[in-house]
């Protein structure tokens, strides 16, 4: 079999933490019905402070596919608190007990927390000590490293993180080069944003660089949250929009005149339509800066041209066909034309890279082919370029690594100059 040897292996959207969080902790990808709950082995490890916290749930994979009820963890779980997230990261399943211990803005008596009152109920569970985070980056590292991945960028920096990963790089242990951006939850969170990034910024350390801000103004497919350009199929709304178009543009002129860049999160085809006439518009009242589109799952052509003038750079995830096609078109309906549009962003000079969205999907050179291969049989239209060189990092002089690849497994790693696989 042919191998192929990629410079500087990156995984271009990944949350680094939680990847190696999610190794460690309590995994919900194997469940067949909300019910099957009751036989997970439950470990110490799986707590943080006295809540049970878990990942993975995909209730798209039930026999029963409609969202679990909190009296099925109440049954099982009557004692503690108990927050499960979905797999995509937008929705969480909650306990009675865990209820009366959280402040939430909406009524919540179904136990499924949506978008931004899940992401609350996570800001208030206790921290992960000292001890667990550093566990938890160094199987990071070790996870990336596996895959075949030396350069990752982590859409969920901060500074508590920066500093971990320092004093690894100190005891020569960080086998990994990472782009962090620290996410902003809302317009108001902005200051708190930059002053972490500030923070990270302190921190001189030859594996580790500091973009930016990262907002998320829409939410998933898989929760029909993503915003799109017509209604969901069957239903009478067509996603949301998490922050207004003035906030948005707010977000830009707030990043660009600090010199910073920005990354916003937009799944839909609307989505991307609207940050990218936002940061048109303020262009063209003279202040420039970077913008990352992050997924960008669903674009139409139009968008695309809207792209050009701008300093854009495409983030996209091949192995979110794998898991969402199965189900995508009858979200969408027709709006699948839209879908992983590479070949037109190629064509039109727009750069990208590909990644994982780590841990909603397994960080994985396999995959990546594996997708681009399969879609390619569907209506999507085939990459024709070496798919490899978007794995590898923009800028191919942060260190000399390598990995050797052959569409099944990695052969070996190189991080910068050394073997490590
Ligand atoms: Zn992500």
């Amino acid at each position: 079999m042919e191998t192929v040897e990629i410079k500087n292996c990156y995984d271009s959207h990944a949350h680094f933490v939680s990847t190696g969080r999610n190794q460690l902790g309590l995994t919900l990808k194997t469940l067949q019905s909300a019910d099957d709950v009751k036989s997970l082995v439950i470990k110490p490890e799986h707590f943080q402070g006295d809540w049970l916290v878990g990942f993975g749930w995909d209730n798209h994979l039930w026999r029963d596919s409609s969202l679990p009820h909190k009296d099925i963890l109440d049954k099982y779980f009557p004692d503690f608190p108990v927050l499960f997230g979905r797999v995509d990261g937008h929705a969480g399943w909650i306990n009675s007990k865990g209820l009366q211990k959280l402040q939430l803005p909406h009524d919540e008596s179904t136990g499924v927390l949506l978008e931004r009152d899940y992401i609350q109920a996570l800001m208030q569970l206790p921290k992960h000590s000292e001890t667990q985070l550093k566990a938890q980056i160094k199987e990071s590292i070790k996870t990336f490293n596996q895959a075949g991945f030396t350069h990752v960028r982590d859409l969920s920096m901060n500074s508590l993180t920066a500093n971990l990963l320092h004093d690894l790089y100190n005891a020569r242990e960080l086998t990994i080069c990472i782009d962090g951006f620290i996410t902003a939850e809302n317009v108001v969170d902005l200051e708190r944003a930059y002053l972490d990034f500030q923070k990270c910024q302190q921190i001189k350390n030859p594996y580790l660089r500091f973009h930016g801000i990262k907002i998320f103004i829409d939410g998933s497919l898989g929760s029909e949250t993503a915003l799109i350009s017509k209604n969901y199929i069957g239903k009478s709304h067509n996603g949301l929009l998490a922050w207004t178009q003035d906030e948005i543009k707010t977000a830009l002129i707030y990043c660009w005149s600090r010199k910073i860049e920005i990354a916003i999160h937009t799944i839909g085809d609307l989505a991307v339509d609207i940050a990218v006439k936002a940061a048109r518009e303020v262009s063209a009242s003279g202040l420039l800066g970077k913008l990352h589109l992050e997924h960008v799952q669903l674009i139409s052509p139009q968008t695309i041209n809207l792209m050009k003038p701008l300093h854009i750079h495409c983030h996209i995830q091949p192995s979110h066909w794998l898991s969402d096609k199965k189900w995508i078109k009858s979200k969408i309906g027709d709006l699948s034309s839209y879908l992983f549009q590479w070949e037109l962003l190629r064509k039109n000079k727009i750069p990208f890279s590909f990644g994982s969205d780590s841990p909603v999907e397994p960080t994985s050179l396999v995959r990546t082919y594996e997708a681009l291969k399969d879609s390619s049989q569907f209506e999507i239209p085939a990459l024709t370029a070496d798919i490899y060189s978007y794995h590898a990092h923009p800028d191919h002089t942060w260190t000399t690594s390598k990995t050797v690849f052959d569409t099944e497994k990695i052969h070996s790693v190189y991080f910068n100059g050394e073997k490590i696989n």
